[in-house]
């Protein structure tokens, strides 16, 4: 049976691939969701049809109201919107595609309804990964990862009868931009050069995280939330070529490793057609036109978003909370112009060590963590 999707995010990177996906693979949309793109979201609407639209910005959801009033299509507004898109009845799936610590309330959301998640937002589990972990388990309710990495483990752990026979979980990174760079050559590097990816075409706030190198740390933390794993037991390798996506180590040496062109639409695709694959619109990878794979030691010292996020992985509690709310907001500073690059792992070192860490935490923990990080941030840079 086809799945019918919830798609939260609909207008950014990871939206529009799941819609090319959705396409492709004929899944049915009930629903959408934007923050304030409605002339993406009325186009959406109209070549999908879904039973609801829900626009975050109020004065852009009344615009699409009007917009839509020759369609059948229920238009909401706000934190109230985004919540019913991620429990309507019509959908068994829900592809949680947007940036940052926004995305936890729907996701829960999502869950109590029992939904499967293809979880394309990992700020959800750096923040808050026990209680998601706790909670979807309860509820019975499938996270299939969308991250590349993640999606990459995800499929290597298919056919593993018992997670004591891993032995660890190899995360590759493409290095980003300015791999090798000294902090003397990274203190002149610009927002356009951070924009600049080699290998995948991605949404601003991840194409930043991946120049700093804080994207491979906060996936280091997704990958143990998501897997019950250690710190110990998690190795990050610098793979210049992003063709082999992730890797797992089974107890008796054997590494398999899951390879492809650098393309979400995969790991979307199998995050909806799991456990069965299908014909879709990736292309074949051609081995025999491959670079030759290298792997490379990552430099948390040069990187500090990696080193920091590392610290974290270990200390655990609302740490990590702490580590992206900061994150978020300091790279939206960088994205304004307002900081330099390095300003970056200066700001998040700095709410690391004036924000107060709550082991166990709840809900409400976490939210307050994240709140007090992003207002350490804005504090320092006014
Ligand atoms: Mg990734």
């Amino acid at each position: 049976m086809k799945q019918v999707l919830s798609i939260l995010g609909s207008s950014g990177s990871i939206g529009r691939q799941t819609l090319k996906v959705a396409q492709a693979c004929d899944c049915g949309v009930a629903a959408l969701t934007v923050n304030r793109s409605i002339e993406l979201a009325e186009a959406q609407a109209r070549q999908f049809k879904p039973k609801l639209v829900a626009v975050t910005d109020e004065d852009a959801a009344a615009d699409l109201r009007v917009r839509l009033a020759d369609m059948d299509i229920k238009v909401l507004a706000g934190r109230e919107g985004l919540l019913a898109a991620a429990a309507l009845p019509e959908a068994d799936t829900v592809v949680t595609a947007i940036v940052g610590v926004a995305g936890l309330e729907p996701t829960l959301a999502a869950i109590d309804c029992g939904k499967r998640i293809a979880l394309a937002n990992k700020e959800t589990l750096v923040c808050a990964g026990e209680l998601v972990m706790a909670r979807a388990k309860e509820k019975g309710a499938e996270i299939v990862p969308v991250d590349s990495e993640h999606s990459a483990i995800f499929q290597c752990l298919q056919g593993c009868k018992d997670r004591g026979e891993v032995r660890r979980l190899i995360l590759t990174a493409s290095g980003g931009p300015f791999y090798g760079m000294s902090r003397e050559e990274l203190s002149h590097v610009t927002r356009e050069q951070a924009l600049r990816h080699p290998n995948w075409a991605m949404g601003a706030k991840i194409t930043i995280d991946s120049a700093t190198l804080m994207n491979k740390g906060l996936e280091f933390i997704e990958a143990m939330r998501l897997y019950s794993m250690s710190p110990g037991r998690i190795q990050i390798v610098i793979h210049r070529e992003s063709i082999i996506h992730s890797l797992v180590e089974f107890e008796d040496g054997a590494i398999l490793a899951q390879l492809g062109s650098a393309d979400m639409c995969l790991p979307i695709q199998y995050a909806l057609t799991w456990p069965r694959r299908t014909v879709g619109p990736v292309k074949s990878l051609d081995l025999l036109s491959c670079p030759p794979l290298t792997f490379q030691k990552p430099d948390p010292e040069t990187f500090r978003c990696l080193g920091l996020a590392l610290e974290c992985a270990e200390r655990g509690g609302t740490s990590t909370a702490v580590l992206n709310g900061a994150n978020e907001a300091a790279v939206a500073l960088f994205l304004e112009g307002k900081i330099a690059f390095l300003d970056i792992p200066c700001l998040v070192e700095g709410a690391l060590r004036r924000v107060h860490v709550v082991d166990a935490p709840t809900l409400d923990d976490i939210f307050e963590a994240d709140y007090a990080a992003r207002r350490v941030v804005y504090e320092s840079v006014r």
